[in-house]
């Protein structure tokens, strides 16, 4: 039997076998898919997020941003990073430098679709594996959470995320948040020569209907080669707990709101290191309540900017609102970067 079976090799499985195997762990992750995997994200690191890295020993190659910009039309306001810049990482990148520092840590990885699984008082099965624990890191529509009886309805207005990566130099070192009516669009330096471009909405539609309703950056992008496009959601999964006995959720399949606020990743890897720390403490019980506690700053921030941008006469206030405060924006900022 081996002590953790991370079920998805994403991000966050792989952090979690990572700070597992850093801790004495014996883990195995289980993946459908091999090679470093691309994925809809807009590939903006938080510094916080870098922080994570680095104590993982990761140091994946991107562009450095050194702060968030909310444009609309003509008006725009910067709000830069108080404790360190963020980092634009090609997501293939970010995925590479992880399998590495897991294979680094003695981390085994597999190849395989994992099925049902099931438990008893002492450990977890899934396939031919027996663990102590199962880490469920299957993503934003984790198939083991909804086998657990976890989810929630999520309601509310329905979003989606599509990215495209442009084959231009980019001309900012901010993060651009582009805001129209009924979508935004994500500019964040990733490449000397690419920026990556990621478009939030809750209409359905391609990439190039919703450049559309961003004029200034339509004119600035549109027709440069790119390669294909990416597209996740629905976003919004509720979550009625993160543990079910020896199985403990983490990194999307924990829960996600959106990506507005773009710190998915940093929270993945900030509950992967809960998550082990539990399993080592034989404490799973305690996971929760900690990744609430970790989380709750973020939820807040996050579900008050969501809630404002849903409704049709108060969205259109929100940049002007940051101009015309660009201490309260820049605070905002820095409570989700840190
Ligand atoms: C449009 C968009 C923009 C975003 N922008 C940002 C951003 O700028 N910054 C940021 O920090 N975050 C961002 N995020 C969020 C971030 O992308 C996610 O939080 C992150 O990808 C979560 O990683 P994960 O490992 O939990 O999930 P995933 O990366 O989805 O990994 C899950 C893995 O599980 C595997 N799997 C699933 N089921 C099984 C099974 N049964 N057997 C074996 N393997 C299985 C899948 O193949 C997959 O590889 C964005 C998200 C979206 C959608």
């Amino acid at each position: 039997m081996i002590d953790l079976l991370v079920v998805g090799g994403g991000p966050a499985g792989l952090a979690t076998a990572v700070y597992g195997a850093k801790a004495g762990l014996e883990v195995v992750v289980v993946e459908r898919r091999s090679g470093p995997i691309d994925k809809a994200c807009g590939e903006g690191l938080m510094p916080h997020t870098l922080r994570h890295l680095e104590r993982l020993g990761v140091h994946p190659h991107g562009r450095p941003f050194r702060g968030i910009s909310y444009r609309d039309g003509n008006r725009h306001v910067e709000a830069p990073f108080r404790r360190g810049a963020g980092r634009g990482v090609r997501r293939t990148v970010l995925h590479g430098a992880l399998l590495d520092a897991a294979a680094g840590a003695g981390v085994r990885i597999r190849h395989e679709e994992v099925g049902e699984i099931s438990q008893d008082a002492t450990s977890v099965r899934a396939g031919n594996w027996r663990a102590r624990y199962l880490a469920a890191a299957d993503g934003l529509h984790s198939p083991i959470r909804r086998s657990l009886g976890l989810e929630r309805p999520s309601p509310g207005a329905r979003r989606w995320g599509i990215r495209r990566h442009v084959q231009i130099a980019p001309w900012s070192d901010y993060v651009e948040v582009h805001w129209a009516c009924g979508a935004e669009a994500y500019v964040t330096p990733i490449a000397d020569d690419c920026v990556s471009v990621a478009v939030l909405k809750s209409r359905r539609g391609g990439f190039d209907t919703h450049l559309e309703e961003f004029p200034a950056l339509r004119d600035r992008i549109g027709g440069r080669p790119h390669e294909p496009d990416r597209a996740a959601g629905p976003l919004r999964q509720r979550v009625s707990s993160r543990t079910a006995g020896r199985v403990l959720l983490v990194g999307d399949a924990a829960g996600y709101m959106d990506a507005l606020t773009g710190e998915g990743l940093g929270l993945a890897f900030g509950a992967a290191e809960l998550l082990v720390n539990s399993v080592v403490a034989d404490q799973p019980g305690t996971y929760d309540r900690r990744w609430r506690q970790m989380t709750r700053r973020y939820r807040v921030l996050t579900a008050a900017l969501l809630h404002a941008s849903s409704h049709a006469t108060v969205r259109p206030g929100i940049v002007p609102a940051a101009q015309a405060m660009p201490n309260v924006f820049g605070r905002a900022v820095n409570l989700l970067a840190q």
